[in-house]
């Protein structure tokens, strides 16, 4: 179980999210990523190896945005690259998701998908939540939140999440079960982490959810 930061205000996401990457360090971690909502699709980048890592490769991208998530991964289903790191996309690339914790049923999900015609891209247990998450979106033409809830019922395990779609660019969506995260109250901005350190630096208004 490792590092998540999002953000969702008007501010330049970018350095906020590194910089909270940066705080969640301490934790140990082996891959780092990035996810922005660019207005009408969803910037992702991903690599294996340390944060500073990372931030060489946003420094020469044109990733902009002011809602947004990062991740810092400590993998128990596929290993330590770049393509297992999180936010993890459906094989539309509508819903991102970054994920803490362990999907246990992730095996009978992904086969169940897999005969509805899903491919997978990575080996992880994150990517079978969300092409779950998109089949409920696309398939049963649930609200972006709604398919959330409706997946995670599916779901036997931990999860800390955050998760974005480009169709519905002015929602956020978290939850949690049995892994930690926090919500930080901002003025017209919110924050959202594993734990409070990569919020404090923005506000004191910190919900243990
Ligand atoms: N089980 C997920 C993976 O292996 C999440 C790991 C984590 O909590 O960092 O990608």
């Amino acid at each position: 179980m490792c590092g998540i930061i999002g953000y969702y205000g008007n501010k330049d996401a970018i350095p906020i999210l590194i910089n909270g990457l940066k705080r969640l360090e301490y934790r140990g971690y082996d891959s780092a990523g990035i996810a922005v909502a660019n207005g009408g699709g969803i910037d992702i980048l991903k690599k294996s190896g340390k944060v500073k890592e990372l931030e060489a490769v946003v420094e020469d991208s044109p990733l902009k945005g002011s809602v947004g998530m990062a991740h810092t991964r400590w993998a128990t289903h596929g290993e330590p690259n770049d393509l297992n790191a999180h936010p993890h996309m459906d094989e539309t690339g509508t819903i991102a998701l970054i994920h803490n914790g362990i999907i246990e049923n992730y095996h009978s999900l992904r086969e169940v998908l897999q005969k509805e015609g899903v491919t997978f891209k990575s080996d992880t247990d994150t990517e079978v939540l969300v092409q779950l998450i998109a089949s409920f979106y696309r398939r049963d033409k649930l609200s972006f939140e709604q398919a959330v809830r409706a997946a995670l019922h599916k779901v036997i395990g931990t999860f800390g999440i955050v998760a974005l779609c480009s169709e519905e660019p002015d929602v956020m969506v978290a939850a949690r079960h049995g892994s930690p995260l926090v919500l930080g109250l901002g003025d017209g901005e919110y924050f959202l982490a594993s734990d409070a350190s990569p919020i404090i630096e923005h506000t004191r208004n910190v919900i243990y959810l």
